[in-house]
C-alpha cells in the first residue's frame, strides 16, 4: 500500500470503529462496555494478520506486540511503545485516541514485514476519560503502575464498581500489577489530534509536543444577600452575580496579559436565581492551564486576590476551594528531537505545540521517556461527532512514524 492508500484505510477503520457504540445513535465507548470488546475484536484480527502477537491485560487494555528481528522478545529494554485511548466522551468523533491507536497498527502495516532490533508494542488503552467511574487514566495508570487498588471499589452511576466491570469483561483484577510496564522501555510515542485550531491557523499538518499543561481548577463562592429586585435601592445591595461578573471579566483580561496562559469561569450557578430577586450567592468554577507551573501558580494567586478584592469592594464574603492542582509535564527532550527530525523528513515545517489538554503520554511519562505528535483537525474540533482529519496529514504521519522507527532502530543499535 502507498502512504495515500494506507492514510485512507486509517481513516476508514476510526469511521468504522466509531460505529461500535454503547449509544445507537451517537458514538459513545465506555470502560469495558459490550462495543469495546467489539473494538479489541476487530483491531486485533488486523493486528493478527500483520504478525503480531495480542492480548488483552486486566485493565482491559488491548495489546499488540510487532516482534524484533531477533532475539529476546521479554525484553523490554528493547520494546518501544505506540499507543492512545480507545474509549470516548459521550456523542463523540470518530478520532480522539482511536485515531492514535489505529495510525499505530497501520504503521507497522505500511512496513511490509519489516522488522527492527527492537519489538514495537501497540497498546490501546481502556480508559483516558473517564466517562464511566469519573476518573480518567485507568488504562495508562495500569501500565506505569500507578492505578490504585482503591479504585478498583469504585461505582459507576448504576453502582457497579470498576472491579465488576473488569470481572464482567472476563478479566482478572488482581493481575492490574501484571499490566505494569518492567524495567526500563525505550519509550512512548502518541499520535493525537490537536484538538485545538493552532495547526490549522497555521496551515501545518503536524505539531511535535513540548510540554503537556499543567492545570488548576478551584470553585470560587461570591456570597451577598437576596432581596427585593424592586424595593431594595441599588446602593444598597449586596449583589453577588453583578461582584462575579466583574471578576470574570478581570480573570480575561489577566489571562489575555500573558503569553500562553488560558483560564477560563466555564459554570456559574446562581442563588436563588429568580428574575425579580437580587442574586444571593454566584458559584463559579475557574479552569487555569500554563506550560510552566510557577506561571500557573502566579495567576491563581493574582485571580484569587482580585476576587477578594472585589467581594470587599462590594461588601461580599467570598469562599475559594481548591479542586485540583496538576502539575505540567515535560515530554522527553531526546524522544521529541527524533520525533521532529522525522517530521522534518517527511517533508514538513516543525511545530512545537503545548498540550493544553491532558493525555495518556502524560501518565505513561512517569515509566518511561514519551513524546506525542499532533495531527491538525478541522476546525480545532474534537469530542464532537464533528471531528475529522484531513486524509494528507495522516499520510504524512505515518512518513514520519516510519522515519522515526528508522532512526530508533540506529539509535538502539548502538546502545544495545
Ligand atoms: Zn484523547
Amino acid at each position: 500500500m502507498t502512504q495515500a492508500e494506507q492514510a485512507r484505510d486509517v481513516i476508514g477503520w476510526c469511521r468504522r470503529l466509531a460505529t461500535m457504540s454503547d449509544d445507537r445513535t451517537a458514538t459513545t465507548r465506555t470502560f469495558l462496555s459490550k462495543p469495546m470488546r467489539d473494538v479489541h475484536t476487530a483491531l486485533a484480527g488486523w493486528m493478527a494478520r500483520i504478525g503480531m502477537k495480542v492480548r488483552v491485560d486486566a485493565a482491559g487494555n488491548l495489546r499488540g506486540v510487532y516482534p524484533a528481528a531477533s532475539s529476546e522478545p521479554e525484553d523490554v529494554r528493547k520494546r518501544f511503545y505506540i499507543g492512545s485511548h480507545l474509549d470516548t466522551v459521550p456523542n463523540a468523533g470518530a478520532f480522539d485516541g482511536v485515531l492514535g491507536v489505529v495510525l499505530a497498527v497501520g504503521l507497522l502495516e505500511m512496513l511490509g514485514g519489516r522488522r527492527f532490533s527492537y519489538a514495537i508494542e501497540v497498546i490501546g488503552f481502556s480508559d483516558e476519560e473517564g466517562v464511566r467511574f469519573g476518573t480518567p487514566f485507568l488504562g495508562s495508570r495500569a501500565l506505569a503502575g500507578t492505578f490504585d487498588a482503591g479504585l478498583l471499589d469504585r461505582p459507576d452511576e448504576s453502582g457497579r464498581t470498576v472491579g465488576d466491570a473488569i470481572r464482567g469483561f472476563g478479566l482478572d483484577p488482581n493481575r492490574i500489577p501484571d499490566a505494569k510496564v518492567r524495567g526500563d522501555a525505550l519509550g512512548y510515542l502518541e499520535f493525537h489530534i490537536e484538538q485545538g485550531p493552532v495547526l490549522e491557523h497555521k496551515d501545518l499538518p503536524l505539531g511535535v509536543v513540548d510540554v503537556i499543561s499543567g492545570q488548576s481548577r478551584l470553585d470560587f463562592t461570591f456570597n451577598g444577600a437576596a432581596a427585593h429586585a424592586g424595593t431594595t435601592p441599588m446602593s444598597l445591595r449586596k449583589d453577588a452575580l453583578a461582584g462575579a461578573a466583574s471578576w470574570i471579566v478581570e480573570v480575561e483580561k489577566d489571562a489575555l496579559a500573558v503569553p500562553g496562559l488560558v483560564a477560563t469561569v466555564g459554570r456559574i450557578a446562581v442563588e436563588p436565581g429568580a428574575g425579580n430577586v437580587v442574586p444571593a450567592r454566584a458559584s463559579l468554577a475557574l479552569d487555569v492551564r500554563h506550560a510552566t507551573d510557577d506561571v500557573r501558580h502566579a495567576a491563581v494567586d493574582r485571580l484569587t486576590r482580585a476576587a477578594e478584592r472585589i467581594a470587599a469592594e462590594r461588601r461580599l464574603a467570598i469562599t475559594v476551594e481548591p479542586r485540583l492542582d496538576q502539575l505540567s509535564v515535560p515530554m522527553d527532550r531526546k524522544l521529541s528531537e527524533m520525533l521532529a527530525r522525522a517530521v522534518e523528513q517527511a517533508g514538513c515545517p516543525v511545530e512545537r505545540l503545548t498540550s493544553g489538554a491532558g493525555h495518556d503520554a502524560m501518565v505513561v511519562a512517569e515509566k518511561m521517556p514519551a513524546a506525542m505528535l499532533f495531527l491538525r483537525c478541522a476546525g480545532g474540533i474534537s469530542h464532537h461527532p464533528d471531528e475529522d482529519v484531513r486524509e494528507d496529514d495522516v499520510a504524512v504521519a505515518l512518513t514520519a512514524g516510519v522515519k522515526f522507527l528508522e532512526e530508533l532502530g540506529r539509535k538502539a543499535q548502538l546502545n544495545g
